[in-house]
């Protein structure tokens, strides 16, 4: 009963999250960005929408979310697992950062981790949120760590 619950509780956020993303214009961007990239978008799991075969050369990682839109160069069967949740959190990140403005905070969190450890994910606060090993990120120490280290 409890699992059950839970369970409604669930589907009830992803929903949500779901109404919010569109509503905040992330999701309309990550189709736009589906479109220009030439990405099949279909229906995946959790109210989120799949683009398989995303041809821009740009950003540089094996997937990557717009609101509730997870695009990749990759095919069908690739978006599962643990980077299927990394991603999946990303898309609850842009729900709380009320769309649009994720865009910025995150070049901000890029360039932040970027200064502390020289990789632009080991210390950046969404990739963290998101959890690192799930996004396949390593864990960079940050500079002054590595200091104390030698
Ligand atoms: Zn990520």
């Amino acid at each position: 009963m409890a699992a059950l619950s839970d369970n409604r509780g669930m589907r009830g956020r992803y929903r949500a999250r779901q109404v919010i993303n569109y509503v905040n214009l992330s999701t309309p961007l990550g189709l736009l960005i589906a479109v220009a990239g030439r990405a099949r978008v279909r229906r995946g799991e959790h109210g989120l929408l799949y683009a398989h075969g995303y041809r821009i050369p740009f950003p540089v990682a094996g997937a990557f979310t717009v609101g509730n839109v997870v695009l990749t160069a990759h095919e069908e069967g690739y978006l599962t697992g643990a980077l299927l949740r990394h991603e999946s959190r990303h898309a609850t990140q842009y729900a709380f950062c009320v769309g649009l403005p994720m865009l910025i905070l995150y070049v901000l969190a890029v360039a932040v981790s970027f200064v502390l450890c020289g990789h632009y994910a080991s210390w950046n606060v969404f990739e963290r949120l998101a959890d690192l090993d799930e996004g396949g990120y390593p864990r960079h120490p940050a500079r002054w760590r590595r200091r104390t280290l030698e």
